[in-house]
Order: C-alpha cells, then sequence, then structure tokens
C-alpha cells in the first residue's frame, strides 16, 4: 500500500505515504502558511520557521506540515486556536527586529511575511526591545542587493546556493541578534564564488534579497509572461516582469528544462530589450553614411535588388545567414525565401562554427545529429563524462544539475585544455593539450577492449563495424596517449574504467571537440565510446551535445543549412524536392549549396553579389576577421537585419531593424530538442518588426504571396512538410515543450533517442586515427591559443554588451596565461599584450592564472576590441567544413605603456 488514509479539517484524503502535512493540505486545497518552505528545495531539512505548524491528534506538540510525513489514519487541524496562537507568536518573534518600511520595501505586495501578518492581524511584536538591527547593506554585488535587517534567517538562499546551484557562496555569519547571511570571512558579496545566479532570491520570502532595478516597481503594477531565455541552448523558462511597455524583470519557472533556476544572463540579463541602442527604422547607407528610411522604401530596394542580381549573375550570386537566435518560424521563413523565391541553396548559419561536426558525426553514427538525451536525465547519470565543454559557464543551469549528481553519487570524468570550474569536482581530470580528443578517446577504447570492459551483448546486436574499431585502437596505449594527450597514463585508465563500468554513463561535450579540423572525427569517437559500453539507447546516458545559442538546434532542424531542406531532409534527393515543390509551389534547387566559410570565401572572390544576414555577427564570431572583412567589402549588396547595429551591420547596404526575443511569437529548440513557447510580452520598439514579418513583407514583394497572420500558421507549415516536427502546435506545446522526433498529433515527443535501436538502424562504429591539428606551434608562434565562452557574455556580445553591470564587469577582451608563461615574458596581470597569428594581430589585457598550461593560452571570443578571431584559424573540417577555431598558434610581446611626454599639454 502506497497511500495512506489521513482526515484533514474533517476531509477524508487518500495521499501517498511519503507525502508532507503540507502537500496533502495542498492537495486538498487548505492553504498552510510558510516561509522556509521552498517547492524547490528539499523538504526535509525544513521546518526552520515553525510558521506551518498544526495540531495532530493523539500528539500533545504541534507539528511543522513542512517536515512532517504523513502516517495511516492521522487527523491533522490546521486552524485551531492552538495553531494560530503559535503562528501569531512566531511572527511576532519575527517582526521584532524587522523593519516596518511596507510602504517603500520593493517586496511589497509580493512579501510572505507581509501576507501573514495581514492573515493573522499582526501589526506590532511584543518583544520588540532596547537596540534596533541595523546591520549594514550588502550592496556589493552588481546584480542584487542584502538587506540584512529584513532577512528572517530562514536558511533558503543558503540552502539554494548549496543544494541547488552548488555554489556554496554564502552561509551564516555570527550568532544571536547579528546574525546574517554572508559572504565566507565577512566580507562583501562581491568577494565571495558568487555566481550571480539570482536564485536565491527566488527562494527568499521577504525583501532581504532583492534584485537591483534601474525602474521602480510595484509588485501588482507588473504584469507577467511566460517565455523561454534567448542566451544558451538550455531553454530555461522564465516569466519575463512588464510595466508600461518595458521588461523590468525576470523570474525562473520551476518546470523542465530549469527546475526554477536561472544563470546571471538569464535573470539579469534583460535590459538590451528597452536599450537606446536598439535599432527604430529601417537604414539605407547613401554616400557612405546611414540614414532613416521607410520600409516601403527598404524592402523596395531589396527587392529590386534582388531582382537584377538575379538577372545579372544568376540566382548563385545569392547567399543567406540565417540565426540561431531567431525563432524556428523565422529559420524557416529565411531558408524558403533564400531557396523557394531567390533560388539558391546558399544558406548557412553560425552552426556551421559550432556544431556542424555533431550534426554530420553523429547522423552517420547513429542516425541524429542531436542531444540523445534530455536536461533532467543529467542529475540520475552514474558517470557524467564532460569533454571539450565549460558547462558551468556556457550552460550553467545544466552545470548546476552535473554537480547535483555528483551530490547524488555520480562521477564526474572531465577532460579539458583547461582546469575549469567542474575539474575541480572531478574524480578524474585529464588536462589535454587542445586537439587531442580523438587520440585520448582512442586511448579510452583501447583500454575498455583490452580490459573486456566492453559491453559485448550490446555490439553483438546493436551495432556494426566493430572490427575496424578494434583494429584502429590497437595503436592507442595508454603511454602513446598520455604522450599526445599531456596527460598521465593511469588517468586514462581510471577514465576508461569508470565510464565503461557505470550503468548509465552520459558524455557531454561541446565545441571543444568540434571546433577543429578533425572535428567530425572527435564526435564520431564520442559515439565510438558510447557504443562500445552500451551507452546509448537509455536514460541518464548517451551522447549529448550541448548546443550553444537559444535556437541553434532549430536553426539546424528548420533548414538553415546548405543541404537540408526543413528536417534534415536532403536537398538532393528527388523525392524530397519534389515534395517542397509540392508544398512551396516554386521550382527549388537541388544541389547542395555554399557553407557560412564558403560564402565568405566565395565572397572575397567576388562571386557572390547579394548577402543578407539576419541576425548574425560574423564580424567577430567568424574565424580570420581580416579574411570576413575582405569578403564583406568586396560582396556589391548586404542586407543586415537585426536589433542593433553590429560590426558586420555597419558593412551593410540597408539594416532592417528587428523586434527582440520579447516583441514576438514563436518557438526556440533547446539543446535537448524541446520545442518550446516565446511568447509576445511588449510591443516592437519603434517600427521595428519581427523577423518573420519582415521576411513575409520581402516574400510579397519578390511575388511570392503566401500569407501568415500568426506564426503558429508558419507551425502548421513546418509540421505537414517536416516528419519529425509532425505533431508539434502551438496547443500541444502551451504548458510545456515537445521533443522531437514528435511525427504525429499523438506522439507524446521523444526525451531520449534509439531506445530499441538507433535511428539509423545499427549504431555504426566510425574510428579514425588521429590527426595533428592544422597549424602546430614553432618557434615563431611558441603558444597554443584556444578560445571560447564565458559565464557572463554571450556570443558577440550584442545583448550581454548593453547589460550595464555585466559590461562592468567584463568590458574588454583578455587572454589567460599562466604564471609561468607570465614570468618568462614579463608579464605582469593586467599588462597588455600584443597576441599575433599568421592571419593577424590584437592588443588584449593579461590574465594571469594556472588553470592553462605553460604552452597554452585562452580567449574569449565575445569581444571586438581585441577579438580573438582575427587571430583563429579558418582551416575546416574537410566533412563538415568546420573552422578550427580551437587552435592556432601564436606569440605574445609585451606592450610597454605609452610613457606621456611632460611636454605634452
Ligand atoms: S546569486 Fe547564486 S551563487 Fe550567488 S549567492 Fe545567490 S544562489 Fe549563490
Ligand atoms: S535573505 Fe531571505 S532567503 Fe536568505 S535567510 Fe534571509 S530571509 Fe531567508
Ligand atoms: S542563459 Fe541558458 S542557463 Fe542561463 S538562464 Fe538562459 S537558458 Fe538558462
Amino acid at each position: 500500500m502506497n497511500t495512506v488514509k489521513i482526515t484533514i479539517n474533517g476531509q477524508e484524503q487518500h495521499v501517498s505515504k511519503e507525502s508532507t502535512i503540507l502537500n496533502a493540505a495542498k492537495k486538498a486545497h487548505i492553504p498552510i502558511p510558510t516561509l522556509c518552505h521552498s517547492e524547490l528545495l528539499e523538504v526535509k531539512k525544513g521546518g526552520a520557521c515553525r510558521l506551518c505548524v498544526v495540531e495532530v491528534e493523539g500528539r500533545k506538540r504541534l507539528l511543522p506540515a513542512c517536515a512532517t510525513t504523513v502516517w495511516d489514519d492521522m487527523v491533522i487541524h490546521t486552524e485551531t486556536e492552538r495553531v494560530v496562537q503559535s503562528r501569531k507568536l512566531m511572527l511576532e518573534l519575527l517582526l521584532a527586529n524587522h523593519p516596518l518600511d511596507c510602504m517603500t520595501c520593493e517586496k511589497a505586495g509580493d512579501c510572505r511575511l507581509q501576507d501573514y501578518c495581514y492573515l493573522y492581524n499582526v501589526k506590532t511584536s511584543r518583544f520588540v526591545e532596547g537596540e534596533v538591527k541595523n546591520l549594514p547593506i550588502d550592496d556589493t554585488n552588481r546584480f542584487y542587493d542584502y538587506e540584512p535587517n529584513k532577512c528572517i534567517l530562514c536558511g533558503n538562499c543558503v540552502r539554494m546556493c548549496h543544494e541547488l546551484q552548488k555554489v556554496g557562496a554564502i552561509g551564516r555569519s555570527l550568532r544571536g541578534f547579528g546574525t546574517h547571511v554572508a559572504a565566507p570571512f565577512e566580507e562583501g558579496l562581491d568577494t565571495s564564488t558568487c555566481v550571480s545566479c539570482g536564485n536565491c532570491i527566488s527562494v527568499c520570502p521577504v525583501g532581504a534579497l532583492t534584485p537591483k532595478s534601474k525602474v521602480k516597481y510595484r509588485t501588482w503594477e507588473v504584469s507577467r509572461v511566460k517565455t523561454t531565455c534567448p542566451y544558451c541552448g538550455v531553454g530555461c523558462q522564465m516569466d519575463l516582469l512588464i510595466k508600461d511597455n518595458q521588461v523590468v524583470g525576470v523570474e525562473p519557472r520551476n518546470e523542465v528544462p530549469n527546475q526554477g533556476l536561472l544563470c546571471v544572463k538569464g535573470k539579469f540579463g534583460y535590459s538590451f530589450i528597452n536599450h537606446p541602442d536598439r535599432l527604430r527604422s529601417p537604414l539605407i547607407k547613401k554616400n557612405g553614411k546611414f540614414v532613416e528610411a521607410t520600409w516601403d522604401e527598404a524592402l523596395t530596394l531589396i527587392a529590386n535588388k534582388v531582382t537584377t542580381t538575379k538577372r545579372e549573375y544568376g540566382s548563385e550570386a545569392f547567399a543567406g545567414l540565417s540565426s540561431a537566435r531567431c525563432t524556428n518560424e523565422e529559420n524557416y521563413l529565411f531558408q524558403k525565401l533564400m531557396r523557394a523565391v531567390m533560388g539558391t541553396n546558399n544558406v548557412d548559419h553560425c552552426a556551421r562554427l559550432c556544431h556542424a561536426s555533431t550534426v554530420a558525426g553523429l547522423a552517420t553514427t547513429l542516425g541524429s545529429g542531436a542531444m540523445t538525451n534530455s536536461i533532467k536525465e543529467v542529475i540520475d547519470a552514474d558517470v557524467i563524462f564532460v569533454t571539450g565543454s565549460n558547462t558551468t559557464e556556457t550552460h550553467p543551469v545544466i552545470g548546476a544539475f552535473m554537480k547535483q549528481a555528483k551530490a547524488k553519487g555520480a562521477k564526474i570524468i572531465v577532460a579539458e585544455p583547461r582546469r575549469i570550474q567542474l575539474a575541480e569536482e572531478a574524480d578524474v581530470f585529464l588536462q589535454i593539450k587542445p586537439g587531442t580528443n580523438v587520440a585520448l578517446f582512442n586511448g579510452l577504447m583501447h583500454v575498455i577492449i583490452k580490459e573486456g570492459l566492453m559491453d559485448e551483448e550490446y555490439i553483438h546486436n546493436r551495432t556494426e563495424n566493430y572490427e575496424e574499431l578494434e583494429e584502429v585502437v590497437q595503436l592507442y596505449n595508454p603511454t602513446y596517449v598520455a604522450d599526445i594527450c599531456g596527460v598521465r597514463p593511469e588517468d586514462i585508465e581510471a577514465a576508461a574504467r569508470l565510464y565503461a563500468n557505470a550503468n548509465k554513463a552520459g558524455i557531454f561535450y561541446s565545441m571543444g571537440v568540434t571546433q577543429h579540423t578533425t572535428g567530425t572525427h572527435g564526435v564520431m569517437a564520442t559515439s565510438n565510446l558510447a557504443l562500445l559500453c552500451g551507452h546509448i539507447g537509455k536514460e541518464s546516458a548517451g551522447v549529448n551535445p550541448l548546443r550553444g545559442q537559444n535556437n541553434v538546434q532549430g536553426a539546424c532542424d528548420l533548414g538553415a543549412l546548405p543541404g537540408d531542406l526543413p528536417g534534415y531532409q536532403k536537398v538532393y534527393h528527388d523525392h524530397v524536392i519534389e515534395k517542397f515543390e509540392k508544398g512551396w509551389e516554386r521550382k527549388l534547387p537541388n544541389q547542395v549549396g555554399l557553407t557560412v566559410t564558403e560564402i565568405m570565401k566565395k565572397g572575397e572572390e567576388g562571386a557572390i553579389k547579394f548577402l543578407y544576414v539576419m541576425g548574425e555577427n560574423p564580424m567577430i564570431s567568424d574565424p580570420d576577421i581580416n579574411h570576413v572583412k575582405k569578403a564583406l567589402e568586396t560582396i556589391d549588396f548586404i542586407v543586415a537585419q537585426d536589433i542593433f547595429i553590429t560590426e558586420t551591420a555597419r558593412m551593410a547596404d540597408v539594416i532592417l531593424p528587428a523586434a527582440s526575443f520579447a516583441e514576438k511569437d514563436g518557438t526556440f529548440t533547446n539543446t535537448e530538442r524541446r520545442i518550446q513557447r516565446v511568447r509576445k510580452a511588449i510591443h516592437p520598439v519603434g517600427e521595428s518588426k519581427p523577423d518573420w514579418v519582415i521576411l513575409m513583407d520581402i516574400m510579397h514583394k519578390l511575388d511570392y504571396h503566401k500569407t501568415y497572420d500568426h506564426p503558429s500558421e508558419i507551425m502548421e507549415e513546418i509540421a505537414a512538410i517536416t516528419p519529425i516536427y509532425g505533431g508539434i502546435t502551438y496547443d500541444r506545446i502551451e504548458q510545456e515543450g515537445l521533443q522531437w522526433p514528435c511525427p504525429t498529433i499523438e506522439h507524446p515527443g521523444t526525451p531520449y533517442l534509439h531506445k530499441e535501436q538507433c535511428i539509423r538502424g545499427l549504431g555504426i562504429f566510425k574510428p579514425a586515427d588521429y590527426i595533428e591539428s592544422a597549424e602546430v606551434t614553432d618557434a615563431d608562434y611558441p603558444y597554443i591559443l584556444t578560445t571560447g565562452r564565458m559565464l557572463y557574455h554571450f556570443h558577440t556580445k550584442t545583448m550581454t554588451g548593453r547589460v550595464e553591470a555585466i559590461n562592468a564587469m567584463y568590458p574588454k577582451s583578455f587572454i589567460q596565461i599562466n604564471p609561468t608563461t607570465a614570468n618568462r615574458l614579463a608579464l605582469e596581470d593586467g599588462d597588455k599584450v600584443k597576441v599575433t597569428s599568421r592571419r593577424g594581430d590584437v592588443i588584449t589585457t593579461v590574465r594571469i592564472t594556472d588553470i592553462v598550461e605553460e604552452d597554452v593560452c585562452f580567449m574569449p571570443f565575445h569581444f571586438a576590441d581585441g577579438a580573438a578571431n582575427y587571430l583563429t584559424n579558418s582551416a575546416v573540417d574537410p566533412i563538415a567544413k568546420i573552422p578550427e577555431l580551437k587552435v592556432s598558434a601564436v606569440r605574445l610581446e609585451k606592450v610597454l605603456p605609452v610613457i606621456e611626454s611632460r611636454d605634452n599639454p
């Protein structure tokens, strides 16, 4: 029997025997007041505020409802005189030290202490005497304030930080009257390890922790609109708080995929939406200067240019860059515009720079180039193998889940060139040289096969080509691999045993694996390892490429790729082309088009005459920026569609002002293949329009007259023509998104792939030998530069660069250099250094850290000043055409400060 019978305020209930009184009451719609209870936090440690006490027949003492489990025939009374008196007493005790400044408190109207004082008519406290608590406010964090005098010491924030966020930045300090929440050693919160996720604010029941907000608002003045975070591929669900057509705050939602958590970007990175820099009207470049234009002028100019370009040069003179930041519906329309109206498959987007090798590699070995499993399954994994991903910074909520899994007993393996934060949690940390992943994976498989740890039954029943794998990895004994990777042989063996012996082991990787000239081989190596141990096709396991941007998965799914129509249907298959020609009523090209890197190359050669860039910024994000610049200067006509004037838009002929994610409806698909709603919360600023409206208007100008009144109608068209999205409708994803494949309207979606068999049938081993990176160090360029992302900024900084607090923390580019290297070059922290590669040079600021090895340095690629991509190598993987952004050879030279002459005025 898993249920018990209880009686609560006279109502008989049958509830789970694991239920607390609080949950049972909630089920019966009987409210019980709580202050220290939070849905998010583990119940058993609750019970601190004693406000939820209830009377249980047969028990002398009142019991806390949040921390008491029900038993059979329990009889509970939640509002007896004794209970009410006890609650009043607790409230009076809390009020004894609490400033009664509800008139000016930011939390008024949303404060549980205020609510319960009102409910139980508690206005003052009998216990106020002598000294009034007057501790200083800690306002040192750039994003939020802590007001200790309002703190009721419920402990929720500390528990959130320790139990869920797993940072442990705060604790209780002092005892007695002066007790408060603080960073260790009593210093300001800015000196703690706080990552400014703001999740502690979400569980504070009073006004002690509050976001720093530019716009003052009372809780009853704001409306809430549920939507999807516009930053990384986790796809966190959140409420935007709206006042006077402005987004004034963000709160997390306690549902998949983020379960009540956010990171600093999602929580605090919203001020770009109403930023004064937002583009408000179309701009046309005249005599080298942008001048405002009407929509009709801009669209007519574009349409005329399309017509003349097609007439003079043919369809192959067009190219388009779609956007991983725009919605699915917009990506669908963009590639449709390029294919059905302009007549070219030269359409691609920045997935080429991040996960093109994933799409190519996993589609080959498993039949689908996407994350095999779901985010929430991370928490139940036995082994988490992270490689080529700084997960706590790039996918912070997944990073927090990994740490939660560790606390539950999971083992963590990290293979990374830098000693990232997750390495501190790792049971085995392999600090590999950049670009040596294939050798490492071959080495792990060598050990597993040699020690007989592979899953022979799984290999026999579910895979093919095992013999070739065995042959290729034979050479890769631990000593040989250790030498290539720069790690210890015994650590390779330990990692191999840990991974192979686990019941549920998941591999999580990102661009450290993909952005290499051997990126596709690197991806296939992850899949080889997982197939070898039978870790594909079950929960909490699999091969999980973590997709970087909010909708990079969706942009790939919806055909913003030169060889793929929506749903990865190939442009060169006759039956596919026939289907789309019928659906779109236009003749379509059937040759694979150009990739991002090829578009730039052809652009520089003069073969591309018309480039349409929607929400991308190749002048920062693409490798070898000098070459990109030359290409953009050579192309005749460029349309840039964006929310700000980006570095790329400055080089355009026409700029079209687009609406931000908060100003439109649509869907994003997150990294776990979940299609989720994006909802319009405010009206578009100025004359900006949602990208899908702009694209539809351009199509109309070009005599393609399909009209949509709402993005849901575009999704209907997508579903009809894209089998993996066949069962998606806005109604079905209203509450919670669905994970593709979802082929029919009855299909429940697919939390994990390859369950009984791989999508391609048998999983195929595709082994490859290790090949050195395209560029290696030498006497002129003695250091390896590797690039990546950081927690606070996003992509090319167009959005986070407009969030004041973030920008104040990280305004400029920097380079991480090992202390020994710095010493050798007489560099000190904060010095300027010239970094030179074979393609260019930049000046940036030195940050000395031992998380990088002596011969390796790291630069985040977000910054326009000292942009890392002036240095990076545009050599590409021959299969996926992804550039080798992770390995460039550089030299470092100290830049001496300019001493100003005394004679200078
Ligand atoms: S903001 Fe996040 S990391 Fe910082 S104290 Fe709060 S929960 Fe901890
Ligand atoms: S700051 Fe808020 S959440 Fe933290 S202990 Fe104080 S009242 Fe509780
Ligand atoms: S950036 Fe990613 S982890 Fe952070 S809130 Fe947004 S979706 Fe979530």
